[in-house]
Order: C-alpha cells, then structure tokens, then sequence
C-alpha cells in the first residue's frame, strides 16, 4: 500500500502575528499540490491565527502535555490545542527531551493524550552524534521509539519523524543510506512490536536539515514517508520547494 507522504514544517521558538502571511502562502500552494499532506507547527501564540490565516490548512503544536487538565503552570492540554483550532501536534522532539528531561514514557503520554484529544500526532526519535559514533543508533533509536509509542494507535493520525540531532539545524544531513538503513530497521521493529499492518501503514517521516536542494533525494528514498522541516519551513520560498517534493 502507498503511503501518502507528509510534509510538516516546525517554526519551534520563531514566528510572530506579522509572519502569518508566509503561513497563508505556504496554504496557499498546498492547496495547489497534490497527493502529498502538509502542515506547520507554530508556537502556541500563533495557533488561532495561523488557522485564521490560513483556513482549512492543518496547523499543529508542537508540545502538549499528558495530563488533561490540572496545576501544570505554563503548560498546554490537547483540549486546548484544538479549541485553539490545532489539528495536530509534535511530541518528543529532541530540542525537548534534552531540554527538558522527557523520557520516551511521558513522550508515549503525550502521544496518547493529543490522540484523546482528536489531533494528530507526529512522534520524534533521534540519535545524538555519540551514539552514532559508537555503532549504537539502530539499536537506540527504535528502542526509543518502541517506547515512545501510545498504547494503541491508528496510523491515519500517528507519523514517526526519525531526526538525527546531529542533523538538526546543523546543515548535516544523513546520508541516503543512513536513512534508508534507519527507516527501513524501525519500521520492521514496529512490526515485531505491534505486527506487520500497523508498520506497513506508518508514515516514518525523516527530519534534520532538509532544503529545497535535498529534499527531492530525501523524500524518494525507500521508506521515508515525508518530512519534518525546521528551519526552511519558516519562509513560502523555502518550504514550498520541500512541499512539492513529496507530491505523488
Ligand atoms: C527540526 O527541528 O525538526 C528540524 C529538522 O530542524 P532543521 O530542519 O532546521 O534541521
């Protein structure tokens, strides 16, 4: 079965009222394309506008906590993503499980909360450089995601984003064969885990430095479903080119 491929932009700490226009142009020419799933994750302030700005187009989050509701001061539920108008959200990304200390436990709680909730969610993995050097990523990376998964889902609304954090903002990006190796362990992991059907319909998107001059390799390589972009997401002129790379 073919995967439709997703194309998810991350604005993570970036992104204020007067940048919405790039959010309508980047809907805009979503609009236009076809076979392909695209969606920008903005900072929580910017989530009611952004849909504003761009209606019918998927906005999402990019953190959301497990619990449902309660004394966790700063913190947003998977309620008030969607009340906010978010269809989807990230949890796990690196910048977050380093900086905050989140365990691939309470990322599988996030994920199951936001799916509760009614959003999509897209799971992050990644290997820190370290790993890599020392011959363990495969072997940590889909232990982290095993673990990183909610109890039961359904793959229309859970993607896995595979995001070296070496690659992340660095302008290094894995090779063809790095990721293709990578995809091709954790989607057959997911199948000892949770059976054949459920990895065979899982979108594992790739993240970690894609650009319009590489995104057309990426996004061709057996086994990678989409991608997740930060830094090119930011402007139309960017993004759109990764966008279109991923059309059927
Ligand atoms: C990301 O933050 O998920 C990411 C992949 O960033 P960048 O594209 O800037 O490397």
């Amino acid at each position: 079965m073919a995967r439709r491929k997703l194309v998810a932009g991350n604005w993570k700490m970036h992104g204020l009222g007067a940048d919405l226009g790039e959010a309508t142009r980047i809907s805009m020419s979503a609009e236009t394309l076809d076979g392909v799933d695209v969606a920008l994750c903005v900072p929580f302030t910017l989530i009611e506008r952004a849909v504003e700005a761009a209606p019918g187009f998927a906005v999402g989050g990019q953190d959301v906590h497990h619990e449902e509701k309660g004394a966790f001061t700063g913190s947003i539920s998977a309620a008030m993503l969607k009340d906010a108008g978010a269809s989807l959200v990230i949890v796990g990304h690196s910048e977050r499980r380093e900086a905050f200390a989140e365990t691939s436990e309470t990322v599988a709680a996030k994920a199951a909360a936001a799916l509760a909730g009614d959003l999509d969610v897209i799971v992050c993995v990644g290997e820190s450089l370290d790993v890599r050097e020392a011959g363990n990523a495969l072997e940590t990376v889909s232990a982290q995601l095993i673990a990183s998964l909610p109890e039961t889902f359904d793959t229309d609304c859970l993607s896995v984003a595979y995001e070296p954090i070496w690659a992340i903002g660095t302008g290094k990006v894995a090779g063809p064969e790095e990721i293709e190796e990578m995809h091709g362990h954790l989607r057959r992991q997911v199948a000892a885990a949770r059976g054949e059907e459920i990895a065979g319909a899982l979108r594992i998107l790739y993240g970690g430095s894609v650009k319009g001059e590489n995104a057309d390799t990426i996004l061709h390589l057996s086994d990678v479903d989409g991608a997740l972009v930060g830094g090119a997401s930011l402007t139309a002129d960017q993004f759109v080119p990764i966008m279109k790379a991923g059309q059927a």
